[in-house]
Parts: C-alpha cells; sequence; structure tokens
C-alpha cells in the first residue's frame, strides 16, 4: 500500500489526446460501490446482472434500437472484437446449417478502423482488407465495393474516428455490406455519446446496421472498464455465446469471464445523471471548443483539419511537439505526425488558451 500512497494518478488538467475522462462523481461512487461484483456470474450477483440489462436496454436508447441484445464490455477493442467473432461463428453456422460460409473469410473496413480490428483479424483468423479513405477521411464508397466479395463477412464503418473525428457513410457501407450478405457493424466506440445530437446517419434508427460498440467510458463519462456491444438480433449474441458447467448460468458470451462490476453499475449512474441533456450539453461545449481551438490554429497559420466532431488535427513540426511534451502536456500524433486534441469532457476553454500561450511561446 505504500507505494501506492506515495503516488498520485496523473491530473485531468493537462490530458488533451486522450479518449478517456474523467468519469462523472455519481459513475465513480456506483463504480466503487459495485466494485467487488462480478456480472460474468449472474446466478450470483443478481444485482449487478440486472444492472447490465439496463445498461445495455439504455445504450440502445442512445444507438437508436428498442429490444437491444449486448453487454457491457471492457471497452471498443473487446466489442469490435466480438462483432467480428459472431459475424465468423454466424457464418459458420451457415455452413454446419449448409449454407455457404466462406472459405478464406475477409472482413472490410477504411484505413481509419481502430487497430483493435486488427487484433481482431489475427485472433480470428480472418483477413483484414482494408480501403482508402476519401478527401475527408471518410471510407471510400467506391473501394468498399470494390474490396467486398462473396467471401466478406462483415463491412465496419466508424462513427466518430480515432484520428480524425469522421463519421463514415454508414447507411450506403451497410447496403454494400447486406447486398454481398455480409453483416455491417459501426465503431460508434468514441462518437456513441455525441453523434445523438447531430445530423450524421450512424445509428440503427438510421440504417440497417447489424451490430455497433459504443463505449461509455469514452464520452459517456463512466469509469474504466466500461465498453458496450449492442446488436440488433439476439443471434448476434447467441453466436458468441459458450457453456459454462460450473456456473449456476447456462452460457457466457463475453470475451472476459469475471470482470468488475464496477463498469456496468458505473455505466448506469453516468447515462442516468446525462442522457440526454448532460450529454447534449457536452456535446455542445466541446464542440465549441474544438471550433475555438481550430480557428486559434489557424490564425497562426497552422494548418487544421475542420473538427466535424470534437477532436482537432493539426500540423505542428516535431520540435514544436515535442517542446509541449515537455511541458508536461498529454498530446499524441496522428499516424502522419498530425497533433491530435480530443476535447473530452474535462478539457476547458482554460486548458485550452494556456496550451495555445505554451505553443505561442515554444514555437517563437
Ligand atoms: N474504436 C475507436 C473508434 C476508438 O477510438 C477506440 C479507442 O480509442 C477503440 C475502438 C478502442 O477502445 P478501447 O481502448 O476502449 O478498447
Amino acid at each position: 500500500m505504500q507505494r501506492v500512497r506515495q503516488r498520485k494518478p496523473q491530473e485531468f488538467d493537462r490530458v488533451l489526446s486522450s479518449m478517456c475522462t474523467e468519469p462523472h462523481p455519481r459513475a465513480h461512487e456506483a463504480a466503487v460501490e459495485f466494485l467487488a461484483t462480478n456480472p460474468g456470474d449472474p446466478a450470483t450477483y443478481q444485482t449487478v446482472a440486472d444492472l447490465e440489462t439496463e445498461a445495455v436496454d439504455q445504450l440502445g436508447e442512445i444507438a437508436g434500437l428498442d429490444d437491444a441484445y449486448g453487454y457491457i464490455a471492457s471497452g471498443g477493442t473487446e466489442a469490435n472484437i466480438q462483432a467480428v467473432h459472431a459475424a465468423r461463428n454466424l457464418a459458420d453456422g451457415a455452413d454446419t446449417a449448409g449454407g455457404d460460409a466462406a472459405s478464406d473469410p475477409n472482413i472490410v473496413a477504411p484505413t481509419s478502423v481502430h487497430f483493435s480490428v486488427t487484433k481482431a483479424a489475427e485472433m480470428l483468423g480472418v483477413e483484414l482488407r482494408t480501403v482508402p479513405v476519401d478527401d475527408d477521411y471518410r471510407a471510400d464508397l467506391d473501394a468498399v465495393a470494390a474490396a467486398v466479395d462473396d467471401d466478406t463477412l462483415l463491412v465496419i464503418g466508424v462513427a466518430g474516428s480515432t484520428e480524425y473525428g469522421r463519421v463514415d457513410p454508414i447507411p450506403a457501407m451497410a447496403d454494400i455490406a447486406h447486398d454481398a450478405d455480409a453483416r455491417m457493424h459501426v465503431d460508434a466506440s468514441w462518437g456513441g455519446f455525441i453523434l445523438p445530437f447531430t445530423d450524421y446517419e450512424w445509428s440503427f434508427a438510421d440504417a440497417p446496421i447489424d451490430s455497433m460498440a459504443i463505449d461509455p467510458h469514452k464520452f459517456g463519462q463512466a469509469p474504466v472498464p466500461a465498453g458496450g456491444l449492442l446488436a440488433r438480433e439476439r443471434e448476434t449474441v447467441d453466436a458468441l455465446a459458450v457453456d459454462t458447467p460450473y456456473l449456476e448460468t447456462t452460457s457466457q458470451a463475453t470475451l472476459t469471464g469475471t470482470r468488475s462490476g464496477a463498469g456496468v453499475a458505473g455505466a448506469v449512474a453516468a447515462m442516468d445523471e446525462l442522457w440526454p441533456a448532460g450529454y447534449r450539453q457536452q456535446y455542445r461545449e466541446q464542440q465549441a471548443n474544438a471550433d475555438f481551438l481550430a480557428d486559434e490554429f489557424a490564425a497562426r497559420g497552422i494548418k487544421v483539419v475542420e473538427p466535424t466532431l470534437p477532436l482537432v488535427t493539426a500540423s505542428l513540426s516535431p520540435a514544436t511537439f515535442e517542446a509541449l511534451r515537455d511541458e508536461e502536456w498529454r498530446i499524441a500524433r496522428t499516424a502522419d505526425g498530425d497533433l491530435r486534441i480530443v476535447c473530452m469532457p474535462h478539457v476547458t476553454r482554460a486548458a485550452l488558451e494556456a496550451f495555445l500561450t505554451d505553443l505561442d511561446r515554444v514555437r517563437s
């Protein structure tokens, strides 16, 4: 304990590139209260299991889905892996039932897809076909259509991409997927709690998508770990289930076994507090912060990508970037080396102004 007592976790005031944030205080309390529960064993930990059902229902409401199936995952990585896993198992099941499973299965996603999908493809033995994005960093539909074939299990679109905060053309991608008898998954891990307040077409209500990753532990302000896997049909979750001989319940669909109920309880508490008014206000404030920052960069002659969601990407020299890291700004870069500022709920206008002051100093 001594070693922990001597340390403090980082403050959030200089964290500008993380996709996580400070949990809402009620979510923090709920997480502490349910820390020692295990929704992986619902027959023993029934209260938290009931809360998980409520969490899935509420995530469904946020993502435009009545009667949602799914579970609270450890994060977007697990939800994406499980979407690929379900698609593969369903195709295998079709084969067993006399259908036509792919001999050399593939999944198709834009290059902007999160690296968790690379993990999924490697683990599950499917080929990941990445296709280019257009000039606005969104999946190129012609390229998606060209990459999809009879062996495609799943097409993945991103609703709020990690590097540029872009939303792929989800309805058109779903059409391409379904025309090829493939499934359609949307990765809204980051965007899911802000997109309901925009005009984007991203949700189960906007397109016939089959599954979605949507993380309470990002814009949802739940404590880590709280991700969400949602599915339109029960068969998706059933395709993930394995028998659980030594538990009183008969099957388990999660990738993890034992998992803390902190994520489940924290997610429910955060959504109770914030859906929808609190999330709407948070989106508006952070979009205004992103627009402010983008204007400030542009005024300094720094090339900036328009923040269509609260995420600003700008070109800084490696020396300037390093100098800002030395000032203890917790910032990160895109694969192309651009600075990436994610305006999460903890990011204040005052923090951005302080950052700009340091930027001006280190650049001069
Ligand atoms: N999907 C997207 C779009 C993300 O931005 C991230 C993480 O930032 C993930 C998936 C992975 O989420 P996690 O780190 O919670 O597993």
